[in-house]
């Protein structure tokens, strides 16, 4: 028998290592197995939140429903962490005749130690393992610097890719198909067990995600579809504004694979083939995929990232000021500062923070607070929807300053100003502070006598602090 391991590739459309699985057991006239498993202690050692969760479990579900619909099977296995996962899939192949396994390769640190001790061990027992490369748009191994080496810079590194892409990418992007009528498999299609299930541990459902966020692939696509149609055309414009839907949406889908990078370039070029957008808005966007790509090809080229370490190793010496209480006021909302509150609160509420905002509040909490980026890297982490370790660690480390080609460390957001210039008449704000719904839009990014609202003062000093964290950086 054949199986295809799903990990963070939920998906049956453009997945490599699916397609190769499939091929070989129609080539064999063998049934095509799948398998998911499931680690909530090593998730939880990983931060990942309840509402990331809850968004892998309906992702899980919705897959199951279009395995089954393609006659594949698909089965749900547990353990509590990474240690245990290969032992398992050993017992589980022997059990069942296995002899050749697919997955999609994971960059990040303990994923990539998990398959190394997984490949072992299928292999002295005989079962091949085939590992194909799936994450990024372009195979990290595959840009280095005419030295060979790692780029440590964006743009070089983006326009390596955009050469590479044109050159060889432009092919169509494979398909499964349903397995056809005697390689069906008979085994018992297993029912995904729902939250609550010890399957996923303690995880707990968080229902307001479902709202904006429906699962599985279809609804992907379908997002994907009209992003390209309706908004694309207006990205460059609306993209940092919080209070326009001008974005995509869809980090959630490409964090669990119900969507790869490869389909939203690709239908962003068909989006420019058919004039629902200009080229420029197209590369735009795209731009944002490069950059997600960067960051796992970091991960690649500079592993100890992947272990609690800034890139920029001498930063490790910043003296972090640390107030505790000053960070349970940036992660409830309460600092003074009416965009940083109004995003942390739509943060904790929706599982959700637009671009711009966590830019913002990523800086604020480094540069005014003095706070560790580790601290503020860990709480997205428990709270974003579509945590991905490589690009949360990447937003922290470019906002901290500590990482490869990160905004340099004299440049310290004024987060009323970035206030005045990305929510002007205080939109986003007065969604989410009920408290300053009457407060003149004059005075909405720093109002004059804020108690009058029932709003606190500032924490800091915007001035203050930015002059003291450029004296702690300085010290070095
Ligand atoms: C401090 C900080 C933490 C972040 N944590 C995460 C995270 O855990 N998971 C996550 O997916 N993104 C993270 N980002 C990147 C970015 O904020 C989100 O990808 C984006 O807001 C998702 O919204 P969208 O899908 O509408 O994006 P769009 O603007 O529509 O962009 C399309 C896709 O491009 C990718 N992308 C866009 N911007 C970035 C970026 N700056 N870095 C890397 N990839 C990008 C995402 O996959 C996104 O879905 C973080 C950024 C910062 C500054």
């Amino acid at each position: 028998m054949v199986l295809h391991w799903f990990r963070a590739d939920l998906r049956l459309a453009d997945n490599p290592a699916l397609t190769q699985a499939q091929a070989l057991a129609e080539q064999l006239a063998v049934p095509l197995l799948t398998v998911y498993i499931s680690t909530p202690a090593q998730w939880r050692r990983h931060d990942v939140g309840d509402a990331r969760v809850d968004f892998e479990t309906r992702s899980v579900q919705a897959l199951a429903q279009d395995l089954y619909a393609h006659g594949i099977a698909f089965h749900c296995l547990t353990c509590p962490d990474y240690a245990a996962v290969p032992q398992l899939l050993l017992d589980w192949c022997r059990a069942r005749g296995i002899t050749q396994v697919f997955a999609n390769r994971q960059y990040e640190f303990n994923e990539t130690e998990r398959d190394r001790n997984v490949h072992r061990i299928l292999r002295k027992s005989s079962i091949e393992i085939t590992w194909y490369h799936d994450q990024c748009l372009m195979k990290p191994e595959r840009v280095r610097t005419q030295n060979g080496d790692c780029y440590t810079v964006f743009t070089p590194y983006k326009n390596n890719v955009l050469r590479q892409w044109h050159t060889h990418m432009q092919h169509a992007l494979p398909s499964v198909a349903p397995m056809p009528a005697g390689t069906h498999n008979t085994l018992n299609l297993c029912d995904v067990p729902a939250m609550g299930d010890a399957f996923w541990g303690d995880y707990t459902p968080t229902p307001h995600t479902h709202v904006d966020w429906v699962a599985g692939e279809s609804a992907a696509q379908a997002r994907l579809d009209a992003f390209c149609a309706e908004t694309l055309h207006r990205y460059a414009q609306d993209r940092d504004h919080p209070s326009v839907q001008g974005t995509s949406g869809l980090s959630p889908y490409l964090a669990v694979g119900a969507l790869s990078a490869r389909q939203c370039w690709h239908r962003a070029q068909l989006a420019v083939q058919t004039q629902e957008t200009s080229e420029l808005a197209a590369e735009k966007w795209q731009t944002e995929l490069i950059w997600r790509d960067f960051y796992r090809y970091v991960m690649v080229g500079f592993p100890y990232v992947g272990q609690n370490l800034p890139f920029k190793r001498n930063t490790q010496g910043v003296a972090w000021y640390n107030d505790n209480t000053a960070f349970v006021a940036w992660c409830e909302g309460r600092t003074g500062y009416p965009l940083i509150d109004a995003a942390m609160r739509c943060l904790n509420a929706t599982n959700f923070m637009h671009n711009r905002l966590r830019m913002v509040c990523a800086m604020f909490l480094v540069k005014d607070l003095l706070i560790d980026w580790r601290w503020g890297e860990r709480y997205f982490a428990q709270k974003l929807i579509d945590f991905d370790f490589a690009s949360n660690n990447g937003g922290w480390q470019w906002s901290a300053s500590t990482g490869n080609d990160s905004v340099p460390y004299f440049r310290i957001f004024n987060p009323t100003k970035q206030s005045e210039t990305y929510d002007a008449q205080g939109v986003f704000i007065k969604q989410w502070l009920p408290e300053l719904r009457d407060c003149p839009v004059k005075e909405i990014h720093a109002p004059k006598n804020p108690q009058q609202f029932g709003y606190p003062t500032p924490i800091v000093a915007h001035a203050q602090a930015r002059q003291r964290f450029l004296d702690a950086w300085q010290a070095l």
